[in-house]
């Protein structure tokens, strides 16, 4: 908690209205409750903290997250909690709070990132960095990714110690930064703080589906694996020449053979379990008629009209293979020139346990000419899944049942990427779960404009997430 040498004194003066402010609402909070937990107003402090959140510009670069990692370690602080934070870089922290249990299980860590995207004030209809409350929505740059979920993550803790719930296992805040941009902040955790996190057997974090239509949520996806990124660079090389005079091996002609292959190919289809129980769950929701054939993928698939149907659908083919997308082609300065080199990048996702030296082997078979280069963009690192199943994954089941009686906690494989990896690799179980449900608008607003949330939807998440860590932590 030491001032940053890089902080104006107008920041200072800033920052303690604001930690005075923030002292006089915790005052406000609800004290132990003998019998019965004051919900409102636990909600109500919830709404007040978020908005002094979304007020902490954290946009990322630059991010100058040390605020936000001050922020939620005053809280914390007079909560009577302990916490931690660290500063990595001037103006960038960690921050890192525990509520400590009887030791006979192993910790959960309720992971979050403080960094938000950068938002363009003038595409929007409110300041995003203001904190506006308008038509019952609580509106700012990281309302929906992923300030709204590390405020909840607080206030479940904060809700945990004044409650006294006896734990069975340490609970473990951590708010970390640059998430956005390079992963900073978890690669200084796992570099330097690894004892903290080292032993944890559950992780919540950002991701999941929990979308709400029509006053319905069918679906309450938690994220239990994710596909790597592994970006590759095709570079052709030949003689450079004019355009008048075409050589039939130029590097831009090779290119463009090699490339035409490799966006032909159709990569193997593997059904991992997670990605046929999600589809399963999915058809027997909305297409009940073809539950049967989503549920037995591996057999239906041999039809050569049903895997057409899949693989033809971006968001199911996905789940399905290692996946090769285009994108980016470099070649000439200048449409007579023929160039001495060629470029094309593809990225590729693989599933989860795929070893990436082998696609690469698969690749350069593919691309059938051995003069072309095919060199990594970034290091790929093999993916794990965490189990849809055990402690937690019940608790999930249970706390979502209560709340929303029709609903069904589905698995989700995640195109996209996340920090769980990082984490699933420390063998910590992580799952992607989002404890308030949004609508597709309000969902849709994330990195976009006029980022929000329902403070309704908001303000039961507390409870849902409150609810799980009782189940999961609490003693029985
Ligand atoms: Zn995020």
């Amino acid at each position: 908690m030491t001032p940053s040498l890089h902080e104006s004194p107008a920041h200072r003066a800033c920052e303690s209205f604001f930690y005075a402010f923030l002292l006089l609402g915790l005052v406000l909070l609800p004290q132990p409750a003998a019998a019965q937990t004051d919900w409102a107003a636990y909600e109500a402090r919830a709404v007040e903290l978020l908005r002094e959140y979304f007020r902490i510009d954290t946009s990322n670069p630059p991010g100058n997250e040390r605020r936000a990692a001050d922020f939620f370690c005053a809280l914390f602080t007079r909560e009577g909690i302990e916490c931690q934070v660290f500063e990595f870089a001037p103006g960038r922290a960690n921050a890192s709070a525990r509520l400590r249990g009887d030791g006979s299980k192993r910790p959960i860590l309720l992971l979050n990132h403080t960094d938000v995207v950068q938002a363009e004030a003038k595409s929007w209809s409110v300041p995003p960095f203001a904190g506006e409350l308008r038509d019952a929505s609580l509106y700012g740059r990281g309302a929906q990714d992923m300030k709204s979920e590390g405020m909840l993550q607080a206030m479940a803790v904060v809700a945990l110690k004044r409650e006294g719930v006896p734990l069975s296992r340490d609970v473990i805040f951590l708010a970390v930064a640059d998430e956005e941009v390079q992963s900073l902040g978890t690669t200084w955790m796992v570099e330097h703080k690894r004892e903290l996190l080292e032993g944890a057997e559950y992780l919540i974090n950002e991701g999941g589906e929990n979308i709400i239509e029509k006053g319905v949520v069918p679906f309450w996806g938690v994220d239990v694996a994710e596909k790597t990124p592994l970006w590759l660079r095709l570079v052709a090389r030949g003689k450079a020449g004019h355009g008048s005079v075409p050589l039939r091996d130029a590097a831009t002609h090779r290119l463009a053979r090699a490339v035409a292959r490799v966006v032909n190919y159709e990569t193997p289809l593997r059904v991992l379990p997670e990605a046929q129980r999600e589809l399963c769950e999915e058809a027997r929701v909305r297409r009940p008629r073809e539950a049967e054939q989503f549920c037995h993928l591996q057999e239906s698939l041999r039809d050569p009209a049903f895997r057409r149907r899949v693989t033809s659908n971006p968001d199911w083919n996905y789940l399905l293979r290692n996946t090769i997308t285009l994108t980016v082609l470099r070649g000439g300065p200048q449409t007579n020139v023929i160039p001495a080199e060629a470029s094309a990048e593809l990225d590729v996702r693989l599933l989860p346990g795929e070893d990436p030296q082998r696609f690469v082997q698969e690749l350069r078979r593919v691309v059938g000419d051995p003069t072309i280069e095919v060199q990594p963009i970034l290091t790929p690192l093999t993916s794990l899944a965490s189990p849809a199943g055990g402690e937690l994954w019940r608790v999930f089941e249970q706390v979502v049942t209560r709340h929303f009686p029709k609903t069904r906690v589905t698995p989700r494989l995640l195109a996209s990427s996340t920090e769980s990896p990082t984490y699933r690799r420390l063998g910590i179980a992580a799952y992607g779960f989002c404890p308030f449900v949004s609508t597709p608008a309000d969902a849709n607003t994330s990195h976009g404009t006029d980022e929000r949330i329902s403070m309704e939807a908001y303000q039961q998440g507390l409870r849902v997430l409150y609810e799980v860590l009782v189940g999961i932590a609490g003693k029985r």
